[in-house]
């Protein structure tokens, strides 16, 4: 396994639309390796493949409501439910130090596929909610920022008891 770079906002990977993942062959399986061994080292909660620079439709995240260990692997994710509407703090690895409140639903149901291929539906409330959202989007070539309603000074944060994860 090796640790991958994480791109920042400057760059255009992070715009781009990701393909759709057709094969579930080794190199996938490296792919997702990887990126879970990026995701654990980075502190943040959620990792998609734009931002380490594969245009693929995969994501890594930790659902910290069920087991913070644990990490999620979602190929060809899809958000197909969601309801309630929360305000809350987000930020993201790939623009770091910067954070601002965002609209997400409460509750969100997720389909995916594992790294065999094999479709599953996984829901997830508040935080994880959130993170099906910031993670799917990163594969259609969209930041959170472009959602920001307030930006929020990070100082703030790290005195509150609110801290927030990067995704
Ligand atoms: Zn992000």
């Amino acid at each position: 396994m090796a640790l991958l770079n994480i791109l920042t906002q400057e760059d255009e990977q992070l715009r781009k639309h990701s393909r759709k993942v057709e094969k579930f062959d080794a190199r996938l399986h490296t792919l997702i390796d990887d990126m879970r061994e990026t995701l654990l080292n980075s502190g943040g909660v959620g990792l998609a493949a734009p931002q380490v620079g594969v245009l693929r439709r995969v994501v890594v995240l930790l659902d910290i409501n069920k087991d913070p260990e644990e990490v999620v692997e979602l190929v060809n994710p899809e958000v197909i439910e969601q309801s309630g509407e929360q305000r809350i703090v987000e930020g993201c690895l790939s623009v770091p130090g910067v954070y601002g409140y965002v609209t997400r639903p409460t509750w969100a149901k997720i389909r995916a596929q594992d790294r065999d291929g094999n479709w599953f539906e996984r829901e997830g409330e508040g935080v994880v909610a959130q993170c099906f959202c910031h993670e799917t989007e990163h594969l259609d070539g969209h930041l959170f920022t472009e959602k920001v309603e307030e930006y929020v000074d990070p100082e703030d944060l790290q005195r509150g008891d609110e801290e927030e994860d990067a995704e």
